[in-house]
């Protein structure tokens, strides 16, 4: 067997980006893969090692963006790679639920003890983070036996059926693929940079209008789970107002209703905690977990009270591929990695020099009106000088000029006008450092 080198963690940049090369497998792609899937950067990738990706035509781009949150412990991690190494050549399936083997429960196991609350918890796995938020949801109306979910603005939670009704955003997630599943009932976001009544007031304001709309819209007997992200992701990086998970886990408690958290994209060690609930001690009853989890292979998980993860008839929860040997041997390398190299404190580290960074550009450039997020979950939004008015052109020209010079961004926002930073935690300083040159040079074209 052949062992790869990893790659210099160093920007290099070769040819125009995309590359010739890169351009050739474009075309080919469009030939061959279907016109709906979206493509973010027109780059084929040849390798990856931690924060760098190395392009089919030579060059190597810094990865601020881990595959959407997904390779929090780096492209290729040694672990994950040696983990999964070996399971693929002791087996590679044989169905959790027809044969039940060993690293799928020490994946429970460990979901069970990192996440918030020293109640006894019970945990599944499945191939998605929708696939994962649709079980959650299950889970919920079986134990409750209440049909409503709460949602929120800006929220999203996936591309199936279920989790297409409980995005807020139409284009692209759910234009023309109704009709959509009932029961779904969203409520206001107190997003701070875009709220319209007064900010010192904004966490008791939100609440009361989500109390009297749950009470006189739906019936707060009715509601089976509120349903939130910590830190809303494709929503644009909403960092709620402090108090308001808390003050929303509260209400759940107090009406018999399950508080589930999606840390689909701000879990493991991203936000500079285990998952981001813990920053203002809120203790879900469901947490849901996906992307980084597996290190970069397909896994998710529901974990919750041990009563209510119960609750459901056997065989009423399953899945063909659910907690796959090889994907749960990649986890158990990536949560090693995250425990034993320090990545949490990596998360905060990386959230002082970005978000400094960021604060200096926004200091410097009146386009970018805020600079949010926590740990190595950060954005900027970008506005209309001296307005709240979105400004998607600037950030479009600002994310070209930084694919085109090796950096990778990805945006976000309801707005498509929020620019997002998922670095992998194991990203060096002088990649951070250079990344922002890089973002500094962008805003100096506007
Ligand atoms: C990505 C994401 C999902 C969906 O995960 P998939 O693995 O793409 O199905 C759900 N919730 C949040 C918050 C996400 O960021």
């Amino acid at each position: 067997m052949t062992t790869l080198t990893n790659l210099e963690q160093v920007r290099r940049v070769v040819t125009a980006i995309p590359g010739p090369k890169s351009n050739a497998l474009i075309q080919r792609r469009a030939e061959a893969v279907s016109g709906g899937l979206g493509l973010t950067f027109p780059v084929a990738i040849e390798r990856a090692s931690d924060a760098i990706l190395l392009d089919v035509d030579g060059n190597q781009i810094i990865d601020m963006g881990s595959g959407i949150g997904v390779t929090n412990v780096g492209n290729s991690a040694s672990r994950v790679v040696a983990n999964v190494i070996e399971q693929v050549q002791i087996f590679t399936h044989t169905c959790f639920t027809v044969n039940p083997y060993l690293n799928y429960i020490e994946v429970c196991e460990a979901l069970n003890r990192l996440t918030p609350g020293t109640h006894k918890k019970k945990s599944m796995l499945v191939n998605s983070g929708a696939e994962a938020v649709e079980n959650a949801v299950k889970i919920a109306r079986h134990y409750t036996k209440r049909q409503a979910i709460v949602v929120f603005e800006h929220a999203y939670h996936g591309r199936t059926n279920l989790t297409m009704a409980l995005n807020a955003k139409n284009m692209p997630y759910k234009e023309g693929f109704g009709p959509f599943a009932p029961e779904i009932y969203r409520m206001p976001m107190p997003y701070e940079f875009r709220w319209i009544g007064p900010k010192e007031t904004i966490t008791a304001d939100a609440m009361e209008m989500i109390t009297h709309k749950i009470e006189k819209e739906i019936g707060a007997h009715n509601v089976a789970a509120i349903l939130i992200e910590p830190i809303q992701g494709e929503g644009g990086f909403i960092v709620p107002p402090k108090g308001f998970l808390p003050a929303l886990a509260q209400y759940s408690r107090e009406h018999g209703i399950i508080f589930m958290a999606d840390e689909v994209q701000s879990g493991f060690a991203r936000t500079g905690h285990m998952f981001a609930v813990e920053e203002e001690g809120v203790v879900p009853d469901i947490l849901i977990t996906a992307k980084g989890i597996g290190g970069g292979l397909p896994l998710a998980g529901v974990t919750g009270r041990a009563e209510i993860m119960d609750s459901v008839h056997i065989s009423g929860l399953g899945g063909t591929f659910g907690g796959n040997p090889i994907a749960c041997a990649a986890a158990l390398g990536a949560i090693a990695t995250i425990e034993e190299d320090g990545l949490i404190e990596r998360a905060r580290h990386i959230g002082q020099v970005l978000g400094d960074g960021l604060r200096a550009l926004a200091a410097k450039y009146p386009v970018i009106g805020e600079v949010r997020g926590r740990g190595a979950m950060q954005a900027i939004e970008l506005i209309v000088p001296g307005s709240i008015e979105p400004n998607s052109a600037a950030m479009s020209q600002v994310l070209k000029y930084c694919t085109a010079n090796g950096v990778f961004i990805l945006s976000a926002g309801t707005y498509n006008n929020v620019i997002r930073f998922l670095p992998p935690l194991v990203i060096t300083d002088e990649l951070l450092v250079d990344a922002l040159k890089v973002l500094d040079e962008a805003f100096a074209t506007l």
